[in-house]
């Protein structure tokens, strides 16, 4: 996987930190997400990796987009997507974007509150919405969960209110949780889905659309089903509650078109020891919770590394892995057991792997006068 990065560091050796995106994985990965789940239209999540060139690649592929804010509706404009393939898919815009995403063309919206149906109807009348309903979130390692989406009671009466308004009650979305490491959860999210499309098609109001949101999962360490154990799981979900009713599906993959599409390069640049009796050696990279990683943030995310050293028969032994900035939080790992060889030396260039995917966008802006987080798109 992703040898054309190891070429490509070794003969470039760029500056690092940097990230590198294989848009031959990226676009392997499209293709095998058609493939799994055939019913269904793409619509990349672009705050996972919205670097031009994937954004490019993708909507040339005929991929469409969500987007969460009209910055990110810009960009996929930018890039060559049709705004016919474009869905506003925050549930919390301000009414003069919703009015300018309006004005371009956009014509699809995500909604969870009566207020913002409110603003919706007074900027956007007409326009195709779709309401988000909660998920807890379990079985995830980035949950998502509790602060999009209502219950299931309110988005019918939403609903309702939806097409009382001269809007376009268009269909249903949910979010099971990103990096969803439980395949059973879409079971329940589609089946919760189902009911509802039944209710309301008895107060007259027939739904169009469902949105399984993401939740496909990238390799870390810690072992997840892949994509096709999740498709199988998704199809079995909604040919079980929508049978031969089926309405049009959306799902919305960010980590699992990117993630394992990218690898950052970083550099180790202290190895220390606290006192002389510390068991664990600190070892301080170029990168870290402000550089791009905060999704190990409580040490969720657990990114898979690779040394220089890995094919020696040097012994390994624990590590405290942390960032270069003056942050107490900039800490990746500390508690889940991160082993590396002892013969790891400061120079060393060190590789954090699957990162395509949430970091570049969630790096800090010049926090202790570092740089952005460079991303080379081969
Ligand atoms: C972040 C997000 C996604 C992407 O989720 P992944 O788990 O990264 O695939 C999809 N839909 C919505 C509405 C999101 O907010």
């Amino acid at each position: 996987m992703t040898s054309r990065i190891q070429r490509y560091l070794a003969d470039e050796q760029p500056q690092t930190p940097c990230l590198v995106v294989d848009l031959e994985a990226v676009a392997a990965a499209y293709e095998s997400l058609q493939r799994a789940l055939p019913m269904a239209t793409i619509y990349y999540a672009m705050k996972a990796n919205p670097a031009q060139p994937v954004l490019q690649l993708l909507a040339g592929m005929g991929s469409s987009f969500d987007c969460a804010s009209i910055y990110e509706i810009e960009q996929a404009l930018s890039a060559g997507a049709p705004v016919e393939r474009l869905s506003f898919g925050n549930t919390i815009k301000k009414q003069d974007h919703i009015a300018r995403a309006r004005a371009w063309g956009v014509d699809m919206f995500a909604f969870d509150s009566e207020a913002e149906l409110t603003k919706l109807a007074a900027v956007a009348p007409g326009a195709k919405v779709y309401c988000r309903l909660v998920m807890d979130g379990s079985g995830a390692d980035w949950p998502l969960a509790r602060k999009f989406g209502c219950e299931i009671e309110m988005a019918y009466d939403l609903m309702l209110k939806a097409r009382d308004l001269g809007l376009d009650p268009y269909g249903l979305s949910f979010h099971v949780g990103s990096q969803q490491r439980d395949v059973g959860q879409w079971d329940m999210a589609v089946g919760r889905t189902a009911m509802l499309f039944t209710n309301l098609a008895e107060a007259g109001v027939n739904l169009r659309m469902v949105n399984i949101g993401g939740g496909f999962t990238a390799t870390y360490r810690t072992d997840a089903p892949n994509q096709n154990d999740h498709a199988t799981a998704v199809i079995a979900a909604l040919n079980k509650h929508f049978g031969n009713r089926m309405p049009e599906v959306i799902v919305e993959p960010g980590r699992s078109m990117v993630g394992d599409a990218g690898i950052i390069q970083a550099e180790v640049v202290l190895i220390s020891k606290k006192s002389y009796e510390d068991e664990k050696r600190w070892v301080y990279l170029d990168i870290g919770k402000f550089g791009g990683l905060i999704e190990t943030m409580d040490e969720a995310i657990k990114y898979r590394l690779r040394t220089p050293h890995d094919d020696e028969s040097v012994g390994k032994s624990p590590v405290i892995i942390a960032g270069p900035t003056c942050d107490e939080v900039d800490v990746l790992y500390r508690n889940c057991n991160y082993e590396l060889p002892d013969s790891l030396a400061v120079g060393d260039k060190i590789q954090i792997l699957s990162t395509g995917a949430y970091t570049t966008t969630y790096c800090s802006v010049a926090f202790n006068g570092l740089p952005p987080l460079q991303t080379y798109c081969i």
